[in-house]
C-alpha cells in the first residue's frame, strides 16, 4: 500500500513534540512492513537539511493565493528512508513551525500546494492520512477518501471566515468563524485520535473543546488507537545519544543489574556534566515537556521545590512558546542553583532528552489533559517509572502500584487523580518512599514497566486495517 502523509512536523528534521515523533514512528514502522510512504511537509527555514538524503528540486509552479501568484519549489528528498515532498513558497522561510500572525493562512496554503501536486498525477497512492487542522483543509481539496488524526483537539485553526479559501460550511463554527479541524472532521471519511480514553473524553462537553456536537455527530467513525514509540528511536540499548548503552529488552531479574548499573552510569555522567553532585541513592525526578497550561507547569514547579525539599534531585527540560512561563522557569533555575539539587534547563534539545530518560529514577507527568503523552511510554522503555495524571492516553498507559484494578503484574507507576498539589504531593511521596524504603518493589515495578510493548509494531496494524476500508471506497 502506498501511504501519503500530510504533516507539519516530523521527527527529527522538524519536531516540536509528539506530533513529529508519532508521524516518523509509525512511517518507519509501516517501511518496516513492506509498504510506501511519502510525507509532504513544508521545507522550513529551520529544517536540518544534514539528516536529508538525495534533496533535489523536482518541480516549480505558481499558485494565485489571495490574489497574489506565488511561486512554490517542489523538493524531494528522504529521511531515514521515508520518502518526503517538501513545499518550498515565501511562508515557510520561518524558525518557527507554529505561530505568528499568518499561520492559518500559511497552512492552508500549504495544503492548497499539496493539492497541487497530487492533482499533477506525480505519485500513485492509495491513502491520504492527514494529521491536525494545519492539514485538515485536504480533506475537502482532494476528492479521494482521507484519514485525519487528531493529536490534540485544542488546537484548531480558528480565524475570521475567509471567502477566498472556497470551502464549504462545514469549516464555518456557529459564530460564522472558520474552523479547520470542525471542517476536517466533517468531511474525512476516517478520523483518529491518539489513544482510546481521549476518543471517549472528546466527547463530553469538558474534553470536546466546544466541538462536542460535531464529535458526537460524526461518533461512528472516530477510532482511539494509542500511540507507539519508535523501538529503534528510543532503544537505550543503542540509543546514540547515551554515554552507556543499556539493554532493556528482555527485562528480568536476571538482567535487572546490568539495567541497574547501565541507569547509575548514565545518571552520573549527565549530573556531572550539569555542575550537580551525584549521589547513588538519592532519587533523581525528571520532567521534559512543552511548558504550556495542558502540562500544569504550577504543579511541575511545585513537585521540583518538594522533591528538593526532600533530599531528592530533579532536571526539569522546557520551553514555552509562552513568555511568563518562560520566565517563571528561568527565575526557578535561579533558585535551583542555590542548592544545586535541580536544575531547569529551558531548552529543546533531543540529545540531552535521550539522557534524561536514562539517567532519572522517576518522571512526573502532572498533565490537566494528556491526548496521548509519549514520554510516559518512553520513561518506561528506559526503565524510568512515571507519576501521572490519570487522564487521556496516561490512563491507558501507566496503573498505579497501589491500584486495585488491574493485577499487581501489570502495574508500572504511580498516579493520581486530581491535578493539584494535594494530587501530586500524593503521588511523588508514595513514589519516592518506595524508592528509599522498598527498593525491591521499585525494582519490580521498573522491570514490569520496561516489559510493556509500547512499540508501533503491534499498533500499525489498526491504522492497517482503516487504510484498507478507505481503500475499498475508492
Ligand atoms: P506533546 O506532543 O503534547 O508535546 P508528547 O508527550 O506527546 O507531548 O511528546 C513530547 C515529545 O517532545 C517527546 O518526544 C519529548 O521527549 C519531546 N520534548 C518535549 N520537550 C522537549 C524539550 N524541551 N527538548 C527535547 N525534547 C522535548
Amino acid at each position: 500500500m502506498h501511504i501519503v502523509q500530510a504533516t507539519p512536523e516530523l521527527t527529527p528534521i522538524a519536531k516540536v513534540g509528539g506530533l513529529g515523533d508519532v508521524v516518523y514512528g509509525l512511517s518507519k514502522e509501516l517501511l518496516r512492513q513492506g509498504h510506501t510512504v511519502s510525507c509532504f511537509l513544508p521545507k522550513y527555514a529551520s529544517l536540518d537539511l544534514r539528516l536529508l538524503k538525495n534533496l533535489k528540486s523536482l518541480k516549480q509552479f505558481t499558485l494565485n493565493h489571495s490574489g497574489k501568484e506565488i511561486t512554490i519549489t517542489l523538493f524531494s528528498a528522504t529521511c531515514e528512508g521515508i520518502d518526503l515532498f517538501l513545499i518550498d513558497a515565501p511562508q515557510f522561510q520561518t524558525q518557527e513551525i507554529y505561530g505568528g500572525d499568518n499561520e492559518i493562512d500559511r497552512f492552508f496554503f500549504f495544503c492548497k500546494s499539496i493539492q497541487h501536486v497530487l492533482e499533477l498525477k506525480l505519485i500513485s497512492y492509495d491513502v491520504l492520512h492527514l494529521h491536525d487542522w494545519t492539514t485538515s483543509a485536504l480533506t475537502y481539496l482532494i476528492k479521494k477518501p482521507s484519514l485525519l488524526t487528531i493529536h490534540n483537539l485544542r488546537y484548531q485553526g480558528k480565524s475570521d471566515w475567509n471567502p477566498s479559501y472556497s470551502l464549504p460550511l462545514s469549516f464555518c463554527d456557529d459564530a460564522g468563524d472558520l474552523n479547520l479541524l470542525k471542517g476536517g472532521i466533517e468531511t474525512a471519511d476516517c478520523v483518529t485520535t491518539v489513544s482510546p480514553s481521549y476518543a471517549k473524553e472528546i466527547q463530553s462537553i469538558d474534553g470536546s473543546c466546544e466541538l462536542q456536537t460535531t464529535i458526537l455527530q460524526n461518533a461512528s467513525k472516530i477510532h482511539g488507537i494509542l500511540n507507539g514509540i519508535d523501538a529503534h528511536f528510543w532503544d537505550p540499548g543503542s540509543d546514540p545519544h547515551l554515554p552507556f548503552h543499556y539493554n532493556t529488552s528482555h527485562p528480568s531479574k536476571k538482567t535487572l543489574p546490568q539495567i541497574k548499573e547501565g541507569k547509575q552510569k548514565n545518571k552520573q555522567a549527565l549530573l556531572t556534566k550539569l555542575g550537580m553532585a551525584y549521589q547513588p541513592n538519592t532519587p533523581l525526578v525528571s520532567t521534559i515537556a512543552r511548558l504550556v497550561p495542558q502540562k500544569s507547569p504550577q504543579l511541575i514547579k511545585h513537585a521540583i521545590l518538594s522533591t528538593i525539599k526532600q533530599k531528592g534531585q530533579f532536571l526539569l527540560l522546557g520551553s514555552s512558546p509562552i513568555r511568563e512561563i518562560e520566565q517563571e522557569f528561568q527565575d526557578l533555575q535561579k533558585e535551583c542553583q542555590k542548592s544545586n539539587q535541580g536544575r531547569v534547563l529551558m531548552l529543546n534539545d533531543e540529545s540531552l532528552a535521550h539522557q534524561i530518560y536514562a539517567a532519572s529514577d522517576l518522571f512526573l507527568i502532572p498533565s490537566l489533559f494528556e491526548p496521548c503523552g509519549l514520554t510516559q511510554m518512553i520513561a518506561l522503555k528506559y526503565g524510568t517509572l512515571p507519576i501521572a495524571r490519570i487522564t487521556g492516553g496516561l490512563a491507558d498507559t501507566v496503573f498505579d502500584v497501589d491500584t486495585a484494578k488491574i493485577p499487581e503484574e501489570k502495574r508500572n507507576g504511580f498516579t493520581f487523580d486530581f491535578p493539584d498539589e494535594e494530587g501530586v504531593n500524593w503521588a511523588l511521596n508514595r513514589a519516592l518512599n518506595y524508592y528509599t524504603n522498598e527498593p525491591e518493589k521499585f525494582s519490580s515495578l521498573m522491570l514490569q514497566g520496561m516489559s510493556y510493548d509500547f512499540s508501533w509494531k503491534t499498533r500499525t496494524a489498526s491504522y492497517l486495517a482503516l487504510y484498507s476500508k478507505l481503500c475499498k471506497k475508492s
